[in-house]
């Protein structure tokens, strides 16, 4: 298993991480059986966004003897009431569920305590202004939460949130259908077959500009629905027209800019197993490059998706990663510290280019890297 540095936190977590799904509406056994999975692998990154008390009371059980080989992502915001997950801004009843999940884990903190769906920008100020972010900080005061943390699906208000310094981590829905939709405040509009009826054309630059912004400021992303629902993975139900693997969808996330790891909704031990072995798979499974190419209702025209398809270069460049320090250069109108220092420790830097060509003619989204590598040798000096 690979680990990443969750952006500016000191967390290291695994490319591939679980989501709670799977522990819903199960037994004891399963809930251990995954975590045995999970410890197998080296998965050690956990998201527990649903707050029934069976389901936290199983997870605590399983975490018994191995706290310390997990992080944990859980939610602040939900609660459990009339036999089913709510979200709430009520702050007794935020502070009363989180009491309630640290007694059930049987953990004295979690280390990352994620504020729940914030999808507007007013409620992202209700939420920074008011109550919910002062009982975030005084858990992170006494060391009840590590790291605050927030999850959207609305680049727009995660943005906002991202740029305020408030949040270190952002739990956010990334997949090659969701990251060509424009933002909504409405999460159920991104898989509307209606906003696919039309073809779409190159990633929404809000979008854009948050994973950007994320990757400049040090605030690593979780992903969530990195199968859409596991709709991406099913010819009938893809909105893409085609379907796509478990091993390309995890890819694309993972190939996102500030991205620390894909939570997985695996049901099953099959299901987490498949996506562990991601780890082990040949660059030509995990390539989503030809298959994005081909989608039908979909394009990413002269947009560089940092696939890695036009390796290898004669001249040794990552291309790749220059297209991604470029990016982040336009994106913020000057050379950005972190990104001045990235840049500096490639082996091979974009003056070395011999413009072959050869990168261009393999990529399949058309983007003119010779015209690219030029701007980045000029901007670099190197
Ligand atoms: S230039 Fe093309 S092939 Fe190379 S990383 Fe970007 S999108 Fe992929
Ligand atoms: S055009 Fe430049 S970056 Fe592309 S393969 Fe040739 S030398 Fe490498």
């Amino acid at each position: 298993m690979n680990y990443r540095k969750l952006g500016r936190t000191e967390l290291m977590v695994s490319e591939i991480g679980l989501g709670c799904e799977g522990f819903a509406g199960h037994d004891e056994t399963l809930t251990q059986k995954l975590m045995n999975t999970a410890e197998q692998y080296g998965i050690n990154c956990l998201d527990l966004y649903i707050p029934n008390p069976d389901l936290r009371s199983r997870v605590g059980q399983a975490l018994r003897g191995r706290r310390k080989q997990f992080v944990l992502q859980a939610h602040l915001c939900t609660v459990f009431q009339n036999g089913q997950y709510e979200r709430t801004r009520d702050p007794q009843a935020v502070q009363n569920s989180f009491e309630d999940l640290l007694t059930r884990l049987g953990t004295d903190y979690v280390d990352i305590g994620m504020i729940h769906y914030v999808d507007s920008l007013e409620d992202w100020k209700a939420v920074a202004d008011g109550p919910i972010m002062q009982y975030a900080k005084e858990l992170q005061s006494r060391g009840k939460i590590r790291h605050i943390g927030l999850s959207s699906h609305n680049p727009i208000a995660a943005l906002e949130a991202v740029k305020s310094g408030l949040v270190d981590v952002l739990m956010f829905s990334i997949n090659p259908c969701y990251d060509l939709q424009p933002a909504s405040e409405d999460c159920f509009a991104l898989w509307d077959e209606k906003n696919y009826e039309h073809p779409l054309v190159n990633m929404d630059a809000d979008r854009e500009a948050l994973y950007e912004t994320c990757s400049r400021l040090g605030v690593g992303i979780t992903v969530m629905k990195a199968f859409g629902g596991g709709d991406l993975l099913n010819e009938k139900l893809s909105p893409a027209g085609k379907a796509l693997t478990p091993y390309q969808c995890l890819h694309y996330a993972l190939t996102r800019p500030a991205v620390a790891t894909v939570l997985t909704g695996a049901h099953t031990v099959q299901e987490l197993t498949a996506c562990a072995k991601y780890e082990d798979a040949s660059t030509t499974e995990k390539d989503y490059a030809a298959a994005l190419a081909a989608l039908p209702k979909i394009s990413w025209k002269g947009h560089c998706m940092y696939c890695g398809h036009c390796a290898p270069c004669p001249k040794g460049i990552d291309v790749a990663a220059v297209m991604k320090f470029l990016n982040l250069t336009k994106a913020q109108g000057n050379i950005p510290e972190t990104v001045r220092e990235h840049y500096s420790l490639l082996t091979h830097a974009a003056k070395e280019c011999a413009e072959c060509g050869q990168c261009q003619n393999r990529c399949p989204f058309e983007v003119p890297v010779i015209e690219n590598m030029r701007q980045a040798a000029g901007l670099f000096g190197k």
